[in-house]
């Protein structure tokens, strides 16, 4: 069921400050160690880890609820999570028990896949990932990671000698430099960065033994997760947007009738919440299928994601739609989600690579 207290922690600590934060670009290091420091940052991970041992379903529920108040806490929480769950997948027994506790004790961590010449194709990936006696060591450059800025721990994947495989980096190992990226279009405080990895040398041992095998399926794994992420985190963009539009329509009155009783606008209010269900409806779905470890899971998550991810794209322009100078604050409920929502359609599997693994389980089920 709902997750009372810890959506109310969240609530008291991003409810009022969110727009304050998109403005700065930056969440406050003590909030994200707080809510690290619980494991809300990636409540799927096992209780023998230190973890809340959340389900899906239980963690999307909270997910929508932190990204109906804040898309960029949201988007550290996917990073999180994404990068708890690689572990587990990936990871040995060994390498869980010694990584895995230090997520859910309060440290951070991204994951890094994209590469300047490796976007929506992940198999033009570059990054070395060189064996050389008992170490590893690393050379690429990578673009783009969500939470990079506040991370301890990097999970970079790269090619190994016979395929491809992902590697923990800590983020102040030498040569290594995080840089920045401060003018994004949306989740401005998501911690965004690119990131160069220059003969960066971690012990054999920061190199996750689930190697080798597809890179496929290696990347599948992760972006699985990170994309159940996005799509219950636009659950709660649909949400926050229906909650302000109506609000707002309910309480002005142009032409001597309140907005919500104008046929056009009566129109917006009813089609955010076909997105808002709809959206639901299909991370419930997933997270279900998820929870009962189906092999139909993976199509399930990618069509989740992509009608949540288009529904809080279009669902947000009509919120703002409503709201009209009301809205058109930077840092307004509703003019963050537009920012953040229309990301969601590029992130995790854009919205055309969505449609064509979905197009392909329709030929093959056909
Ligand atoms: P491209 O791959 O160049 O695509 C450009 C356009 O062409 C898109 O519309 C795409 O859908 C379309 N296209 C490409 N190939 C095809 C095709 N075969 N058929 C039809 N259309 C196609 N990466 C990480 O590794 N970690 C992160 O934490 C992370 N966070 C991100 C956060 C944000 C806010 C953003 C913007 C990006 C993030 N990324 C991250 C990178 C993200 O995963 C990529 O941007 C995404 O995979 C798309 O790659 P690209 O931007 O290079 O676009």
């Amino acid at each position: 069921g709902p997750d009372r207290e810890a959506e109310e922690l969240f609530t008291e600590l991003a409810g009022d400050r969110a727009g304050e934060w998109d403005r700065a670009g930056e969440i406050p290091r003590d909030v994200l160690r707080r809510l690290g420091a619980r494991g809300l940052l990636c409540a799927q991970a096992p209780v023998v880890h230190g973890g809340l041992g959340y389900t899906s379903r239980r963690n999307g529920e909270l997910t929508a609820h932190v990204g109906s108040l804040c898309s960029s806490l949201r988007s550290v929480m996917t990073s999180q999570g994404m990068a708890a769950w690689t572990l587990r997948r990936l990871g040995d027994a060994g390498q869980q028990a010694d990584l895995v506790p230090r997520l859910t004790g309060g440290e951070l961590a991204a994951v890094a896949f994209t590469e300047a010449e490796a976007g929506s194709d992940l198999s033009a990936l570059a990054t070395r990932l060189t064996r050389s006696g008992d170490e590893v060591v690393v050379d690429g450059a990578k673009v783009w990671t969500t939470n990079a800025a506040y991370a301890d721990l990097l999970v970079v994947f790269g090619r190994t000698e016979d395929g491809v495989g992902a590697v923990v980096v800590p983020a102040s190992a030498p040569g290594v430099r995080i840089e920045r990226i401060t003018d994004a279009h949306g989740c401005r405080a998501a911690g965004h960065a690119d990131i160069r990895l220059d003969g960066v040398r971690v012990p054999a041992d920061a190199l996750l033994r689930g190697v080798d095998r597809s890179s496929a399926l290696l990347v599948t794994t992760a972006l699985s997760y990170g994309r159940m992420s996005v799509a219950w985190g636009c659950v709660g963009i649909l949400r926050g947007c229906l909650t302000a539009a109506v609000r707002h329509a309910v309480g002005r009155k142009q032409f001597g009738t309140r907005l919500a009783d104008h046929q056009l606008v009566a129109r917006h209010l009813a089609e955010l919440l076909i997105a808002e269900q709809n959206a639901a409806r299909a991370c419930e779905h997933a997270s279900d299928l998820w929870d009962r470890g189906s092999p139909d899971l993976v199509t399930a998550v990618v069509l989740a994601k992509h009608v949540a991810a288009t529904g809080a794209a279009a669902g947000s322009a009509r919120a703002m739609q409503v709201l009209a100078s009301a809205g058109a604050h930077d840092g307004h409920v509703v003019a963050r989600a537009h920012r953040d929502a229309k990301l969601m359609e590029i992130i995790e599997g854009s919205s055309e690579i969505c449609e064509l693994i979905l197009a392909q389980h329709a030929v093959a089920t056909a």
